[in-house]
C-alpha cells in the first residue's frame, strides 16, 4: 500500500516506544513526516505549528505522561477542533482505555482506535485504514490527489450535485444470524462526481445537514432505493431496504406523507422500507418529530434507532416512539469478541431490544469471530464487511443472485 501522504505525530514519554511506532509506520510504507513529542503540551505546540502539506493527520498518544497527560491532551485537542485523528496506545487495561474512548467521543475527537502496548503492526494498520480526511470543507489542503485523498467541496457545488441528482445509493447487505440469508440492505449515499468519481458521505452529509439542505438528498435516496427495492422484488429477492433519515427532516409536518407517497409511487409496500434515525438529545421540535415518526409507523414503515449506544440515543424517546429495530453502533460491535466492556454493552442492547419486542441489528461486523459472538448473544441481524462492503445496485443484484448462506453459516 502507498503512504497516501499522511503525516504522523507520536506522543509518548518512552523513547523506545516512540521508536517502535515509527518503525512500524515505516514498515507499512508511510514515508511522509513522523514528528515526536514526549508529552501533551509539546504535542499541542507541534500541532499548532504544522500546517499546509505538513499538517498532522494522525496522532498516536500515550495516556500516562509527565506534565500533560493523555486525557488533558485529548481535551485540548477537542477544544481546539484540530482536524486530526487520534490513536491511543497505552499500557493500561481495557476498562480505562474504553473510558477514555468515551471521553474522546464526548470531546468530538476522532478516535481511530485504542490499543494496549505493545501495539502490533496489524492493529496499527487497521486503525490507520479507518482514517478519513477531516470535514472536507475545513480541510481544503486535501485537494483531490492521485493517492486517494478526498477532495473538498463548497456547499454550492454539493447543492448543484443534488439538483442534478448525481447521488446514488450503494447497498450493503443485512443478513439474518439464524438463517444466514439476506433480509435487507442499507442504502448509503455516494456522490458520483463527474471529475472525482465516487465520493463518500463524510464529504457532503454534514454540509447539507448544517445548511438545512439534507431533504433534497434524502428524497433522491428514497426514490432510488424504493425503485431498487421494486427491481429486487421483481427478481425474486423479497428484501427490505433501509434509508437514513436525518433528524432535521423530521421537523417538516408533511414529511411522513411525502415519504409515503414516494414509496407507494414506486410500487412498494412501506413495510419493505426501514427508516434509520439517529436519536439526539438536542432533538428540536420534538412534537412534530414524534408525530412524523408515529405516522410513518402507522403507514407500515420500519423505524430503526441508528447508532444505538453512542450517547445521543436515549431510552425515553424509544419508548415514546414505536421503533421496530435497534441498531447497535459499530463502535461497540467491531472487535467486541474478548472485550468484556464491549460485550456488556452489546449484550444488554440485544436484551433490551428483545424486551421491547423489537429486532436487533449489529453494524460493523467485520470478522468471523464477531459474527460468532453476536450470534451466540442472540442478535437478529448482521451488517458489516464480514458479509460485504456497500456496492452499487448492479453489483448488489449480482451479489443477491450468487449469494449462499453457507458463506456465513459454515464455521
Ligand atoms: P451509518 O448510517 O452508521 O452507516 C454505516 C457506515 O458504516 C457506512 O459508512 C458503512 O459503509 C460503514 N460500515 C458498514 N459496515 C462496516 C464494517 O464492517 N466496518 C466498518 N469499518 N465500517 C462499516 P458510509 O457509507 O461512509 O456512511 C457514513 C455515514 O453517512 C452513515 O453512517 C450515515 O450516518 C451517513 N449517511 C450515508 N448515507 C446517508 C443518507 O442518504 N442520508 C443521511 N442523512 N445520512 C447518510
Ligand atoms: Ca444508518
Ligand atoms: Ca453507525
Amino acid at each position: 500500500m502507498s503512504s497516501d501522504g499522511l503525516n504522523f505525530l507520536v506522543v509518548d514519554d518512552d523513547e523506545l516506544l516512540r521508536l517502535t511506532t515509527k518503525n512500524i509506520l515505516r514498515s507499512l510504507a508511510y514515508t511522509n513526516s513522523i514528528s515526536e513529542a514526549t508529552n501533551g503540551a509539546q504535542a499541542l505546540e507541534i500541532l499548532r505549528q504544522s500546517s499546509g502539506a505538513q499538517a498532522i493527520d494522525i496522532v498516536f498518544c500515550d495516556l500516562n505522561m509527565p506534565e500533560m497527560d493523555g486525557m488533558e491532551f485529548i481535551r485540548h485537542l477537542g477544544e481546539s477542533r484540530a482536524e486530526v485523528s487520534l490513536i491511543i496506545v497505552s499500557s493500561h487495561d481495557d476498562t480505562l482505555i474504553s473510558a477514555v474512548r468515551k471521553m474522546a467521543a464526548a470531546y468530538n475527537v476522532r478516535l481511530l482506535g485504542a490499543a494496549q502496548k505493545p501495539v502490533s503492526r496489524k492493529n496499527l494498520e487497521s486503525f490507520i485504514s479507518e482514517h478519513k480526511p477531516a470535514n472536507a470543507a475545513a480541510n481544503p489542503r486535501k485537494a483531490a490527489g492521485p493517492k486517494g485523498t478526498a477532495p473538498s467541496f463548497a456547499l454550492e457545488e454539493i447543492l448543484q450535485g443534488v439538483a442534478e441528482k448525481q447521488f446514488e445509493p450503494f447497498y450493503q447487505p443485512k443478513v439474518n444470524f439464524k438463517t444466514g440469508l439476506i433480509c435487507g440492505a442499507e442504502a448509503l449515499a455516494r456522490w458520483i462526481h463527474t471529475q472525482h468519481g465516487v465520493i463518500a458521505p463524510y464529504a457532503f452529509i454534514e454540509a447539507l445537514e448544517k445548511s438545512g439542505n439534507i431533504d433534497g438528498l434524502t428524497f433522491i435516496m428514497l426514490e432510488k432505493a424504493a425503485a431498487a427495492c421494486r427491481l429486487l422484488h421483481d427478481k425474486g429477492h423479497l428484501i427490505s431496504v433501509s434509508v437514513n433519515l436525518s433528524l432535521n427532516s423530521l421537523t417538516d409536518p408533511l414529511l411522513a406523507e411525502k415519504i409515503t407517497q414516494v414509496v407507494r409511487k414506486a410500487g412498494i409496500d412501506p413495510k419493505y422500507i426501514i427508516l434509520e434515525v439517529t436519536e439526539s438529545s438536542t432533538m428540536t421540535a420534538v412534537a412534530a418529530s414524534l408525530e412524523n415518526l408515529a405516522r410513518l409507523r402507522m403507514h407500515g414503515f420500519g423505524l430503526s434507532i441508528d447508532d444505538y449506544g453512542t450517547g445521543s440515543s436515549n431510552i425515553q424517546q424509544m419508548t415514546r416512539v414505536a421503533f421496530s429495530e435497534l441498531k447497535i453502533d459499530q463502535s461497540f460491535v467491531k472487535n467486541c469478541t474478548g472485550n468484556k466492556e464491549l460485550c456488556i454493552v452489546v449484550k444488554s442492547s440485544i436484551e433490551m431490544a428483545h424486551k421491547l419486542k423489537i429486532s436487533c441489528i449489529a453494524e460493523g461486523v467485520e470478522t468471523r469471530h464477531d459474527w460468532n459472538t453476536l450470534r451466540e448473544m442472540g442478535c437478529d441481524t448482521a451488517q458489516g464487511y464480514f458479509i460485504a462492503r456497500p456496492m452499487n445496485l448492479a453489483s448488489f443484484m449480482d451479489f443477491c443472485s450468487e449469494y449462499s448462506s453457507e458463506k456465513v453459516l459454515t464455521a
